[in-house]
């Protein structure tokens, strides 16, 4: 026992040796892209590509020692600021959402993809309603669950009784769901649907033309100086890149503060511990 001890006090003291202990290595997750997207969007793909891009890019810019200019937008997000103490580390945590979003890697095995993807507005069978097609990937159980029998998962974790978010009254365009694993050590993988008003927002010709779907080469030729960032929150790329750090953090990022986690104005207002695990504000940088 004693030993334990001993064992226990110099473990110990080794850790205080180490004022930043080694960041873990950051693991290659694989993910899967279901039929149901490219039938849905014909660019699903390359909106897809873009999101890794964008993340890809994103971290090369916060890797750069001389692009104040984006320094100071991760400043505006994230409250971190130089002169702190932890800076580098919180600058860091960022930087390593990033990594492990453009380090994803596609496979065509749904088995062995860590995340799944689906644009299939969470179709429901219900055994109750006649005629509901039992392929549909979440099925309403007996007692009132949603279970998804192909990804062995269910849509609200081990919580409530919600239905999937696409079929909520106020529909989402986009959700993670989740699931642990069944031991501690499983790894824990996820689903992403990407729900219909993602893809067909109800906009008129002239505000669908200031809020973009797609980066396309037209889009890029604009001149978008004046435009305030809140124009590229319809990007379906941003959508996916948003759920994707959810999906790729262990549910470390979240939406927080519940309620006020999107929106410009909303990114600006919140702390620094809440923009710090929010999808949104790293979607937005
Ligand atoms: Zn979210």
């Amino acid at each position: 026992m004693l030993r334990l001890y001993m064992f226990l006090a110099i473990l110990g003291l080794s850790c205080l040796t180490f004022a930043s202990p080694p960041r873990p290595e950051i693991k290659k997750m694989k993910y899967w892209i279901h039929e149901s997207c490219p039938s849905r969007f014909r660019d699903f793909d390359s909106a897809f590509k873009s999101a890794l891009r964008i993340a890809r890019r994103t971290w090369d810019r916060l890797n750069s020692d001389t692009d104040d200019n984006f320094h100071n937008v991760f400043n505006a997000i994230f409250k971190v600021y130089e002169e702190e103490d932890d800076y580098k580390d919180r600058l860091q945590d960022v930087k390593d959402t990033f990594q492990r979003v453009w380090s994803l890697v596609e496979t065509k095995k749904r088995k062995e993809a860590d995340i799944r993807v689906y644009c299939d507005n969470d179709a429901i069978y219900d055994p109750r309603i006649q005629n509901s097609n039992p392929d549909n990937r979440w099925h309403r159980k007996k007692d009132g669950r949603y279970y998804d029998p192909t990804n062995k998962m269910y849509s609200d974790g081990k919580n409530n009784l919600g239905p999937p978010s696409c079929s909520d009254t106020s529909p989402s365009a986009g959700v993670t769901y989740y699931d642990e694993g069944r031991f501690p050590w499983s790894s824990w993988h996820y689903s992403i649907t990407l729900c219909d008003v993602l893809f067909s927002p109800k906009f008129t010709p002239e505000i669908a033309r200031l809020n973009p779907l797609v980066i396309d080469e037209e889009l890029k030729a604009r001149d978008w100086n004046r435009f305030a960032i809140a124009h590229f929150s319809h990007l379906i790329a941003q959508t996916i890149l948003h759920e994707l750090t959810h999906a790729t953090s262990k549910g470390i990022i979240r939406d927080t503060p519940l309620g006020y986690s999107y929106e410009w104005h909303n990114l600006m207002a919140m702390g620094r511990k809440d923009a710090l695990t929010n999808a949104d504000s790293h979607g937005m940088l």
